[in-house]
């Protein structure tokens, strides 16, 4: 029989009722004629809850202990739900992470799957079991201790048994019913896209529209996993949400995707330091080491062999950020005049693969701005990516004017 992946976040099974719901949803593809792998999340707001009792318990908590806890949510949800289709008479059970086994790397709290084996699963199919309900998020290391993948880590799962067990569709069931054009709480306007490509999708999922997480999508762009984004509070409907798929998939491409931005950015600027070999890598190997993600860097012009470095981050990284450097500088490692911050900007992307045959995207978005007189302080460009920082106070108008222009609530 063809597998079918269906994964339910945290809201989708946030108490009894939900998971009878969730279960329905499951019954119906059962009878459809697929054997079914769920993945389920905990029930939402739970894993927050035991990392704050890890925190509370021990600050500098032993990573393996702090798995073993903050895994245990799914655990429960998948028991209940195995529980609920039994009561419905599917033949159903529930599976940990190191029963599948999902084995994984021992990087505790971020872990990455090496490898799922089907056969145990697939065994029980062949017996007449008809669904395998897998607590996400969680694995085994090498060394036998619990894992878990880094937070919203069931989509991963989900991506990877899809994967692993071929299977015809990988459905993310959420509380919202698809990708949208730009956040909905930003413009009446946004609209929900039938289709998006992996690579799209990638970038509007990494600039923080939080529908998926960024390494599920890597995966199932690597494995070619169709993915499905709907939601379970809506009434069943097979073209429900949306398909997140291969660029060929997808004949009528607009050229813009969607508008995403990010609320708390900072931008860093030190000024005056020496235009020499290696220092780049001698500003960004301390900033990496302290863990600052950077993310934007632009090098100013040079003169009489000194230039200014720009680089974003987030917002509740600058302290970080400037101890990195100050460290950096009192070990003369590099030497500036002042490091600057501006902790009140916003970054706001354009999306789309349209972008790589079709020119003049960026001239219209910076026209765009332009006309409603926001300043654009950085820039920087992929090949399917623009994206600007300006001051968070225009960040709402700046999304909706360029949604307005790119036309994108049209179809
Ligand atoms: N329960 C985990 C979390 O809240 C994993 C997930 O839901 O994806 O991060
Ligand atoms: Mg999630």
């Amino acid at each position: 029989m063809p597998i079918l992946v269906m994964k339910f976040g945290g809201t989708s099974v946030a108490n009894l009722d939900r998971i009878a719901r969730a279960s329905k949803r499951v019954a119906r593809e059962v009878a459809n004629g697929y054997d079914v792998i769920v993945i389920v999340s905990a029930m939402s707001g739970k894993t927050n809850e035991l990392v704050g009792w890890v925190g509370d318990t021990s600050p500098m908590y032993d990573a393996r202990e702090y798995d073993a806890i903050v895994s245990s949510g799914e655990n429960v949800t998948a028991g209940l739900m195995a529980l609920r289709l039994q009561e419905m008479d599917i033949p159903a059970r529930s599976w940990q992470g190191w029963q599948v086994p999902v084995k994984t790397t021992s990087a505790h709290s971020s872990a990455r799957i090496n490898e799922i084996p089907n056969d145990n699963i697939m065994e029980k199919f062949g017996e007449g079991m008809r669904v395998a309900v897998v607590a996400g998020f969680q694995g085994v290391s090498p060394e036998g201790r619990i894992t878990t993948l880094g937070r919203g880590g069931s989509d991963t799962t989900a991506v990877a048994f899809a994967a692993a067990f071929e299977a015809e569709r990988c459905d993310i069931y959420t509380d919202v019913d698809g990708v949208y054009t730009t956040d909905p709480r930003l413009t009446d306007k946004a609209r929900k896209l039938d289709k998006i490509a992996f690579e799209e999708m990638l970038e509007l999922a990494s600039l923080g529209a939080k529908v998926l997480q960024t390494r599920s999508v890597e995966l199932a762009m690597r494995y070619k996993v169709k993915l499905r984004v709907l939601s379970s509070f809506e009434e069943y409907d097979p073209e429900a949400g949306t398909m997140v798929c291969d660029e060929e998939d997808i004949m009528e491409s607009k050229v813009v995707a969607g508008v995403a931005y990010q609320r708390d950015e900072a931008k860093m600027t030190l000024i005056s330091v020496a235009d020499r070999p290696g220092i780049a890598s001698a500003i960004f190997t301390p900033l990496a080491e302290a863990g600052v993600n950077v993310d934007m860097i632009v090098q100013n012009i040079s003169e009489e062999g000194r230039t200014d470095m720009t680089f974003s981050c987030p917002v509740d990284q600058v302290a970080r950020a400037e101890r990195a450097m100050a460290e950096a500088k009192d070990s003369g490692e590099i030497n500036f005049h002042d490091l600057v911050a501006d902790t009140d900007v916003a970054k706001i992307s354009v999306v789309g693969i349209g972008m790589r045959s079709h020119t003049g995207i960026a001239a219209k978005m910076f026209d765009v701005l332009s006309a409603e007189g926001i300043n654009i302080k950085v820039i920087t460009t992929s090949e399917i990516k623009i994206s600007v920082l300006i001051d968070r106070k225009y960040m709402e108008l700046a999304v909706q004017a360029l949604h307005d222009a790119f036309e994108l609530e049209k179809a």
